[in-house]
């Protein structure tokens, strides 16, 4: 008797450059000709389950999309995170100049408060289904706290690499859940190379070296959820802040897997990509037109986005092509101003992502590359309360006074602004 291999709703591991098949195991890199190797689905059999009807019957999490996600079994790690709001953002509308406005925050994602909580959850996931007991990353940030908070929920032991730069709340937010965190001397770049040779050598799942595979298609959910919670529809414009670049790819990939399997109607739309100027690899490639990016030395204060040579920077590009996107980029003091914007506006604080997303948004908007008639949805990606050293100075100051009566309103007759608030 044949016994039937269960893989879920997956069929391989298929290089993105040859196509060729792999087994569905820790791996991620064809060994011809060094192409990323992407997870293969049955879309047939994903058809016939992955109705609307279905979706909608199931919990409110980026579960409910499973037959799209790359395990076997049922989730055994992250099983609560997902379906953060969608916030119609009409004051920030108003403010940017265009008709229809949102933003998907993921700034309050469960558990540790970024999109990473997605990717994370389905790679330890898998990792558990393929034998692991220890896991490791290599991090700017977001993923370390992630990759830590999820290990010690699922009794995993975990190993994180940062560069040693980090903001204090990131480096407390992976201590604190007794993860072995390393920090080296070097930029995100360097400390992924060196990654790269410890996940040879180390027999770990490695979330974004071996494990990538299934890392990365974690992003697809919050695009999954983007289209469901539009009322089924897709965007005429998504705007994706880019790290690695390979969000962006994801969310492009999960409007297109929609389509293909029903859920949605077919429609033009827009994947933009955001960069901080200090770290624009991606977009001054797309700027500029090339279809390559040129690697750079990162100096900004959006350092989850700090990674001067993306893994996934050429696949974004062609996404950004395909879709006929733009990619923007903004100054360290345009994001603080895209953070205030979005916090008066919406009463969202985000991180320094966050703010270029918010910063880039506007120049596309302004410069007419997103039409002011059209419907546009920002990623909001990492929560501000991680990132208080970049805006520590540049968001007005407190009143301090004496518990007296007298003295408050001494105060507001001292000063017009606050006379006008009462
Ligand atoms: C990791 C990260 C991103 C983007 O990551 P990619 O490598 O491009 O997928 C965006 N925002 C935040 C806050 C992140 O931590
Ligand atoms: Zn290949």
């Amino acid at each position: 008797m044949i016994m039937e291999k269960h893989d879920g709703f997956m069929k391989a591991l298929k290089c993105r450059e040859c196509g060729r098949e792999y087994p569905l195991a820790a791996t991620h890199v064809c060994e011809f000709d060094f192409g990323p190797l992407e997870v293969a689905y049955d879309y047939d059999r994903i058809k016939k389950s992955l109705t609307r009807a279905a979706i909608e019957s199931r919990p409110q999490t980026m579960w409910r999309y499973r037959e799209l996600l790359p395990i076997a079994g049922a989730p055994t790690v992250g099983c609560q995170v997902g379906f953060t709001p969608l916030v119609k953002a009409d004051r920030l509308a108003k403010r940017l100049g265009i008709r229809e406005l949102w933003v998907k925050n993921d700034a309050v994602n469960y558990p540790t408060l970024s999109f990473k909580d997605r990717v994370v959850s389905v790679a330890l996931s898998r990792s558990k289904e393929l034998g692991f007991k220890t896991v490791a990353c290599a991090s700017t940030g977001n993923l370390a706290n992630s990759v830590a908070a999820n290990a010690a929920a699922a009794g995993l032991k975990s190993f994180v690499f940062i560069p040693s730069d980090l903001e204090q709340g990131k480096v407390i937010n992976s201590l604190v859940y007794g993860a072995n965190v390393i920090s080296i001397k070097g930029h995100y770049d360097e400390v992924n190379r060196l990654c790269a040779e410890i996940a040879g050598k180390f027999g770990w799942a490695f979330v974004n070296v071996n494990m990538r595979p299934y890392y990365a298609e974690g992003s697809k959910s919050m695009g999954f959820e983007i289209l469901e919670q539009l009322g089924w529809r897709i965007p005429q414009h998504t705007v994706v802040p880019m790290a690695s670049g390979s969000l962006l790819t994801k969310i492009h990939k999960s409007y297109q897997e929609f389509v293909k399997i029903g859920l949605v109607r077919d429609a033009k739309y827009h994947v933009h990509g955001a960069q901080p100027t200090g770290c624009n690899p991606i977009s001054a490639a797309q700027k500029a037109g090339l279809d390559f990016f040129k690697p750079v030395k990162p100096n900004t204060i959006a350092k989850s986005l700090a990674i001067g040579t993306p893994a996934d920077g050429f696949y974004a590009l062609k996404v950004m092509k395909e879709t006929g996107a733009s990619a923007e980029d903004v100054t360290d003091d345009e994001v603080r101003e895209g953070i205030r914007l979005l916090a008066e506006c919406e009463g969202i604080f985000a991180e320094t992502a966050g703010g270029v997303t918010v910063g880039v948004a506007k120049k596309l908007i302004a410069s007419g590359r997103i039409p002011a008639n059209d419907s546009v949805v920002l990623c909001v990606t990492g929560n501000g309360l991680k990132t208080l050293d970049a805006v520590a100075g540049h968001v007005g100051r407190t009143r301090d006074i004496k518990p007296s009566l007298r003295e408050f309103e001494a105060l507001i007759n001292s000063e017009a602004e606050l006379a006008a608030a009462i």
